[in-house]
């Protein structure tokens, strides 16, 4: 691990000014991710500033019946809130899905969002990888790219989003608000936050250098029967090989979003119009223009099996 200097903010304001001012800056919140990756030098600060006394650790109803969540809430803490397990059960599932009892003790709401790829070439600092090294080449890309994914790809990178979470939230129209150290606030639609890898797939989101999540805000609630499906290689403590959130009303409507597939959470708002035509017809839509290889084409029948499990759970539950 490379040396850094560790800082302390206890302002929003003072965070985002300290990263403005010195070069080489990243907020530390749980670490989950972060420090893995300075161990390995994939990520190598210059400076860490602590984020976690910023007091950015509540949930809070809003006037328009939603929730806003605090950047620092922990991921155990909102798994457990009464209102999200009530209203938003997708959203607990999923995250009740990822890492582990301890990693979810750590990891808040903002880390999650911003995690990065699992790609293990991207870990593997003796293969080229063009998000850890702008120009460098992409070794999945005709490697064993069984894990990575089957659309929304570029020919520059073929990773996955890691967040079990993230899923969730594109599922139920997430917004993600930030404040820059000039003031500047920003309201971000969650579709919007994690970018396609097109030709810079090392760029992730839509975040200026001094841009902090303070909080990602819900809508109110959907109603109907949500549902988490998770299909990894061991029961637990995995990512991923693909995800299926869904949100479902007894008359064939709803609203779906995949995990494992794509640079991002993956959600095709035309498919869901197919819904009461079923799984089939929603898969075909959802995965319209995927370009697997053979070590991962077996991710469009797992999708397409997970998905009908998932949309006959409204069946058994209306
Ligand atoms: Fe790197 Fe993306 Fe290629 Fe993985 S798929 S090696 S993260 S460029």
């Amino acid at each position: 691990m490379r040396p850094f200097n560790y800082l302390k903010a206890n302002t929003p304001a003072e965070a985002t000014a300290l990263a403005a001012q010195l070069d080489g800056a990243r907020f530390i919140a749980g670490g989950t991710n972060l420090l893995d990756l300075m161990k390995l030098e994939i990520e190598t600060p210059v400076h860490l500033i602590d984020v976690n006394g910023l007091g950015l650790d509540s949930i809070e109803d809003t006037p328009d019946g939603g929730l806003r969540i605090g950047a620092l809430v922990r991921n155990t803490a909102l798994a457990a809130d009464a209102r999200v397990r009530k209203n938003y059960a997708v959203l607990a599932k999923a995250l009740l899905a990822g890492a582990s009892g301890q990693l979810r003790n750590m990891a808040t709401t903002a880390g999650n969002l911003l995690q990065r790829t699992r790609c293990p070439y991207f870990y593997d600092t003796n293969m080229p990888c063009n998000k850890r090294q702008p120009g460098a080449g992409c070794a999945a890309i005709g490697g064993f790219d069984r894990q990575l994914a089957i659309i929304g790809t570029s020919k520059s990178c073929i990773a996955t989003h890691p967040s079990d979470m993230a899923v969730a939230m594109r599922l139920l129209d997430a917004t993600v608000e930030t404040v820059r150290a000039n003031g500047e606030a920003r309201t971000i639609p969650i579709a919007d936050f994690h970018r396609s890898p097109v030709n810079t797939p090392n760029i992730e989101t839509p975040l200026y250098a001094d841009e902090l999540v303070t909080a990602v805000r819900l809508p109110r609630p959907l109603g109907g029967e949500h549902v988490y499906y998770k299909v990894r290689d061991r029961a637990s403590y995995a990512f991923a090989l693909i995800s299926v959130a869904a949100v479902m009303k007894s008359d064939g409507t709803g609203r779906v979003a995949l995990g494992g597939v794509a640079h991002k959470p993956w959600r095709v708002e035309a498919a869901e119009a197919l819904m009461p035509e079923g799984y089939k017809r929603v898969t075909e839509t959802l995965l319209e223009g995927a370009t697997p290889s053979p070590h991962n084409a077996f991710k469009v029948l797992l999708v397409e099996r997970t998905l009908a499990s998932a949309l006959s759970q409204v069946k058994v539950h209306s």
